[in-house]
């Protein structure tokens, strides 16, 4: 497997979009980044490549972690939109269950308080910038805890392809589908060959199941980028920002949040 990204062979998604463009359908690409808590080069260069691209970027904030100097940072980088990534980041799940912070085994009462204590860190800190957003670390969260969201003032809920809400509902979900890190292997990036066989897979089985348009969000981790993650990234939105298919879209419109500040996109 090539792991240069020049290298990579994008036609079959290339031929993927096209096929979403001939159906007269779209595609509303966006990025979700997690585990910001301060600045850093790469934070800038996750900046840059949302300001470069003209797509905002939802940055879930680990609560508990921040420092006042990403409040500082963020202000002059506007592409990219705070949300709560959990309170603390810890693994609270029973021995077993997977990871989660949010899962089943937990006292309710125990869960609102995490959420309002987070949610409260991060109001003090970014202020009127926080997006009201919920990103559970690990993508988990009990639909039975996600239900209650909307009642404590979230207005979306975003995690992993697969997650749904139970049937007590919850706010409106918008999950990622592509994480392009390679966790397993040595938090590295994925080879491209992978992840764009990966794309074409996943967007395909949306093609033929429904006849609408659809989301696809990539899910990006700035912190542990290496340079194959970063290329990636970056040829990615390269190949794909022109093509009538794609839709470049602001999270805050998934969530249906107003966007006060201008957007370059829609
Ligand atoms: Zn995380």
């Amino acid at each position: 497997m090539n792991r240069d990204t020049g290298a990579a062979d994008w036609r079959p998604l290339h031929a993927e979009l096209d096929r979403w463009g001939e159906a007269g359908r779209r595609i509303r690409l966006w990025l979700r980044d997690d585990d910001a808590i301060a600045p850093s080069p790469a934070l800038d260069r996750l900046a840059g490549l949302g300001e470069r691209f003209e797509l905002p970027v939802l940055l879930a904030v680990i609560p508990m972690e921040a420092e006042v100097a990403l409040a500082a940072a963020l202000r002059a980088m506007p592409a990219l939109l705070p949300c709560q990534h959990g309170c603390r980041h810890r693994n609270l799940a029973a021995e077993d269950e997977k990871k989660s912070e949010f899962g089943p085994s937990r006292p309710a009462a125990d869960v609102a308080a995490d959420l309002a204590l987070g949610r409260q860190r991060l109001a003090d800190l970014f202020g009127a910038a926080l997006l009201p957003v919920f990103v559970p670390p690990w993508n988990r969260i009990d639909p039975a805890r996600a239900a209650v969201l909307p009642g404590l003032g979230y207005a979306g809920l975003s995690c992993f392809r697969g997650y749904r809400l139970g049937a007590a509902g919850g706010p409106p979900l918008a999950n990622t589908h592509l994480d392009i890190m390679d966790w397993a292997g040595g938090r590295i990036g994925r080879a491209p060959q992978d992840l764009i066989a990966e794309t074409c897979r996943l967007l395909a089985e949306q093609r033929s199941q429904a006849v609408d348009d659809t989301d696809f969000g990539l899910l990006l981790h700035h912190r542990d980028h290496d340079a194959t993650a970063w290329s990636f990234l970056d040829a990615f939105l390269a190949v794909t920002q022109h093509h009538p298919a794609i839709a470049p879209t602001d999270p805050r419109r998934l969530f249906e949040i107003a966007v006060s500040s201008p957007s370059p996109t829609g």
